[in-house]
């Protein structure tokens, strides 16, 4: 089970206002953590994507976290942002591919 970005993510710097648009490809992968839980495992995922406004040179950072729980359900998202202020949030789904060929 995989959770990945869906959708382009535009953020405002909030020093110049200029808007950045970032491509789910432009994230690393995320870091996983996986805790038993009473209806199976929560995976909790977190993007982290730091760079700067090629404008006023500021410091940005986004910070994506996803948990899946029960497996293969998104249960719960949070977006987080310095520096900046999220526009256009990013969308967060499950890749149930792996799961249906098993
Ligand atoms: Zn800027």
């Amino acid at each position: 089970m995989t959770m990945k970005i869906s959708q382009k993510i535009s953020v405002k710097c909030k020093k110049c206002n200029k808007l950045h648009d970032i491509n789910p490809e432009g994230f690393s992968d995320p870091e996983m953590t996986s805790d038993e839980r009473s209806m199976g495992y929560e995976t909790q995922y977190i993007w982290e994507h730091e760079f700067n406004c090629d404008k006023c040179n500021n410091d940005l950072k986004i910070t994506i976290e996803g948990y899946e729980y029960p497996v293969g359900i998104l249960n719960y998202q949070e977006f987080n942002s310095e520096g900046c202020l999220i526009v256009n949030e990013p969308s967060l789904e499950i890749n149930n591919e792996d799961y249906e060929n098993d």
